[in-house]
């Protein structure tokens, strides 16, 4: 159950996201599959501050996790030919943090933060003058002998990245330049992603079988290599060896329990929760959590926008409802 939840719930980078992130993930933007039109836009952007020789504006990349927004923070850097700081709203506990931080940014340096409707609203507000201005006010001591402090900054680019843009302040949103709204992927994209994981890999994955992991991928490229690599798992112990066909992939997403439409055990769970127990709904998405023993951020981030995409739910302004289709699947 724990390694379940783990493939497709856990949609924050884990450990070992992480160790393959470095060999899996784009390293261009023409490795970038996928979100044509952000990727189009961000071209334009990028060649029309290179060719004016100006500091690139703040940007926001907004979408569920696992789509590509740390990804694409980094192809910025790396086509820009900047160095990229990485750090995320939770991270930055105190003002003192975040201007450790932009003091050591240089010219044209990329801070990208990650989660950033997570930061504190007294670290935001450091923010503000920094993005605007490039300049920062510190207050040292109390009372009497306080004093400010003006720091200079050189001309940086903030990157942001939130899995909810309507939870950003508006003075904050306002202040980037550039925003981006990552979509979920297609099943054809998904299986290039799985495919050229493969490769580097050195794995031999067919054309049905990569199709096969996409569909399952909940339109993530995060879960389609994160299914992947647990499928290279459990045909090398089963079979012995590194080539991995279509039934190979069924039996593997059997084991672990996804099934054909890339629902897991907790979709099924708040599906037929709110079949059976609230009649189909609507109902509020606190008392859905609470009855599932769940966050109600994991149901929003996580759940929910997944289960909105293929019309298995329904959001109305009395709650949420399960769609006809939902109830033949979960019967
Ligand atoms: P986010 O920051 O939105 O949570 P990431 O950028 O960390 O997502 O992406 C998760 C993983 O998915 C990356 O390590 C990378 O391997 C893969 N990935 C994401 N988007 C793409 C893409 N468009 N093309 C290829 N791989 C991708």
């Amino acid at each position: 159950m724990e390694e379940r939840k783990r493939i497709v719930f856990n949609q924050q980078e884990n450990d070992e996201d992480r160790v393959y992130s470095l060999s899996l993930r784009p390293a261009s933007i023409d490795e970038f599959v996928g979100q044509k039109d952000v990727v189009s836009n961000l071209k334009v952007a990028l060649q029309a501050a290179q060719q004016r020789k100006e500091t690139l504006e703040h940007i926001l990349f907004s979408g569920p996790p696992g789509l590509g927004k740390t990804s694409l923070a980094n192809i910025v850097a790396h086509q820009m030919g900047a160095r990229i700081t990485i750090t995320s709203g939770p991270a930055i506990e105190r003002a003192g943090d975040l201007i450790g931080i932009l003091t050591n940014l240089e010219q044209g340096d990329i801070l990208f933060i990650d989660e950033v409707h997570r930061l504190s609203k007294t670290v935001e507000e450091f923010l503000y003058p920094a993005m605007e201005n490039f300049k920062v006010d510190f207050v040292v001591d109390k009372g009497p002998y306080a004093k400010t402090i003006n720091f200079s900054l050189k001309p940086f680019t903030l990157i942001g990245a939130t899995t909810r843009s309507g939870l950003l302040a508006s003075p904050l949103r306002d202040r980037f330049g550039l925003f981006y709204h990552l979509e979920f992927y297609e099943p054809v994209e998904l299986k290039e992603i799985v495919s050229r994981s493969a490769k580097k890999l050195n794995v031999i994955l067919n054309e049905e079988a990569a199709l096969e992991i996409a569909k399952r991928a909940r339109g993530t490229p995060r879960i389609a290599n994160r299914l992947f690599r647990r499928v290279r798992d459990y045909v090398q112990v089963k079979a012995g060896n590194n080539n991995i066909s279509i039934d190979q992939v069924k039996e593997a997403m059997s084991t672990l329990g996804i099934d054909e439409y890339g629902l897991d055990e907790l979709d099924r769970r708040l599906l037929k929760v709110l079949h059976q127990q609230y009649k189909g709904g609507p109902v509020g998405v606190e008392t859905l959590a609470a009855t599932l023993n769940e966050e109600v951020d994991t149901i929003i981030d996580v759940v929910e926008p997944f289960l909105l995409k293929i019309g298995f739910l329904r959001r109305t302004s009395r709650g949420r409802e399960i769609s006809e289709e939902a109830i033949k699947v979960i019967k």
